[in-house]
């Protein structure tokens, strides 16, 4: 007999909600408890997972499976190619184990969902209770409703509404125990379990050694340094955080979002640690930049919630349904020049280089190479989205889903579809001295003062011809008028 905790997007022992109750039913039941991770290459590709990210998942199990070694309690992992046999494997294997109890976090996309759902059945049918908690947003989807009882669709009344239930319900920011040592006589048991192979690397999703060595150093693994960086940002940054975030050049955001994604990392340490350094010790008033954070931090459990209410924005539609007639240019030309940071943008080309270099952008980056992609090419959204979930190492459905809706104007509280970023103006603002752009474009390094942000205009282009860079593939405010036409056609309107 034992107790089973399935590990998904939940890589961490700290503060895990599942992990806890499975190693608290296993202690009253006096049992083992067995954690399990299934490694699915069809999983990862229907999920678009970049290989950084299949990385960074593959070597934080072995963070994992370390740490949970030293309380004697196994991390079986196994490779299942096809992603529909995964359900049957765990059923499977929660019979060889004996175990009439397995637990989990829930995941909100709609196949998750489903799988889940239909698991819940089928070990029922076996006489195994699954549980599966609510762990990855600090309030759970489906707990906050407007006055008039639906689903919020806008950022500001909903973020009142999370703060005002968090304040009602502090329990929300308790954090979970670590699970207890596994009973005696568990790790001979089940030493095979604790040898079972955590693969280097799977099919379709290689890094190249270069790029395997890059990606150690600038992204390491497991929940330890998650905490290290959490804390590093808490002490030095968080404070300057609302008045610094949007400045492409400085390092003033936290970097955590490929901890949050994984899992390495629970929203609601970040939002608890972040308050306690907060001087009231509350979400509602005290430092600007800790409440700004933490607001960010929401913006992740909103986008969550809009996609457990709405699932069909996991199906390729527009949360904003009206916005599905609008003709968009499928140009590969176009695609590949915004996809290399090739596109004569100076800024966007830095943002995708970062991306292509790092796995991760700066969010106002993020928000300008997406609105340029979507308003100035009039490329589909969603081809974009796809690019950054196959790059990002921080790549998470919701969120990503939610940031391109937003620029492109067809989510869930988006920018109006009339606001088109201006790409210079935008790297004026945000790299008033363009070091973002030197440093991701280093062939435009030998440009001086503000033609750097725009170099073929204001630099008369003969220089930046000289050093490769190329020309503008569409011209500002030519682009500018043929969206706002075909946005306004779209929605049928004069
Ligand atoms: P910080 O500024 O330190 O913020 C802390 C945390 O809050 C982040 O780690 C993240 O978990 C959350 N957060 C911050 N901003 C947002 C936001 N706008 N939406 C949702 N959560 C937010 N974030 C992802 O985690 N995964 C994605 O795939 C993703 N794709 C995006 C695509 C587009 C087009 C846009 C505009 C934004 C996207 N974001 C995504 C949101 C945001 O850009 C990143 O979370 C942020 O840049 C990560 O850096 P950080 O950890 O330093 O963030």
């Amino acid at each position: 007999n034992a107790v089973v905790h399935w590990f998904r997007c939940d890589l961490r022992m700290r503060d895990n909600r599942s992990l806890y109750a499975a190693s608290k039913k296993a202690r009253e039941n006096g049992v083992p408890l067995i954690t399990m991770y299934i490694v699915s290459q069809q999983d990862f590709e229907a999920h678009l997972v970049s290989p950084a990210r299949v990385d960074f998942i593959l070597r934080t199990l072995r963070v994992l499976r370390e740490d949970l070694a030293k309380l004697d309690i196994p991390l079986y992992v196994e490779t299942l190619e096809k992603r529909k046999k995964i359900p049957g494997r765990i059923l499977e294997l929660v019979k060889e184990w004996g175990s009439d109890h397995l637990f989990t976090n829930a995941e909100y996309e709609v196949d998750e969902l489903r799988r889940d759902a239909s698991l819940v059945r089928e070990c029922l049918e076996i006489g195994v209770a699954m549980d599966v908690l609510s762990d990855t947003c600090v309030v759970k989807p489906g707990d906050l409703v407007s006055k008039s009882g639906t689903q919020y669709s806008v950022y500001t009344p909903w973020y009142r509404a999370w703060v005002a239930y968090i304040h009602e319900n502090p329990l929300l920011l308790d954090l979970s125990e670590a699970p207890n040592k596994n009973l005696n006589g568990a790790r001979q048991k089940y030493l095979k379990l604790f040898e079972s192979t955590i693969p280097n690397e799977v099919e379709h999703k290689k890094l190249s050694d270069e790029e395997t060595e890059r990606f150690c150093s600038m992204w390491p693994a497991g929940e330890h340094d998650a905490h290290r960086r959490l804390i590093k940002f808490i002490d030095e940054r968080i404070g300057g955080y609302k008045a610094h975030r949007n400045n492409l050049s400085e390092q003033s955001t936290s970097s955590l979002s490929v901890h949050l994604a994984s899992g390495t990392l629970s929203a609601r340490t970040a939002v608890r640690m972040a308050r306690d350094h907060n001087r009231i010790k509350r979400l509602d008033g005290g430092v600007e930049g800790i409440l700004t954070w933490i607001s960010e931090i929401a913006w992740r459990d909103f986008y969550k919630h809009v996609l457990a209410h709405w699932p069909y924005i996991c199906m390729n539609k527009p949360f904003k349904l009206e916005y599905t007639n609008i003709e968009w240019e499928y140009n590969q030309d176009q695609f590949e020049a915004w996809s290399k940071g090739r596109t004569g943008y100076p800024v966007v080309d830095a943002a995708m280089r970062q991306l292509n270099s790092c796995g991760w952008m700066h969010n106002r980056g993020r928000m300008i190479a997406a609105s340029f992609l979507a308003k100035h090419l009039l490329l589909d959204w969603r081809i974009g989205e796809r690019y950054f979930m196959e790059h990002l190492i921080d790549g998470d459905f919701a969120s990503n889903n939610g940031g391109w809706g937003f620029s492109a104007s067809t989510g869930v509280d988006p920018q109006p579809y009339f606001r088109i970023f201006n790409p210079l103006l935008q790297s004026e603002k945000f790299d008033p001295e363009g070091e973002y752009i030197k440093r991701w474009v280093p062939e435009l390094r030998g440009i001086a003062g503000k033609a750097i942000h725009d170099p073929y205009d204001r630099g008369k282009g003969a220089e930046a011809k000289k050093c490769g860079y190329p020309e503008r593939i569409v011209d500002h405010k030519e682009s500018r008028d043929r969206c706002l036409a075909r946005y306004k056609e779209g929605l049928g309107r004069k």
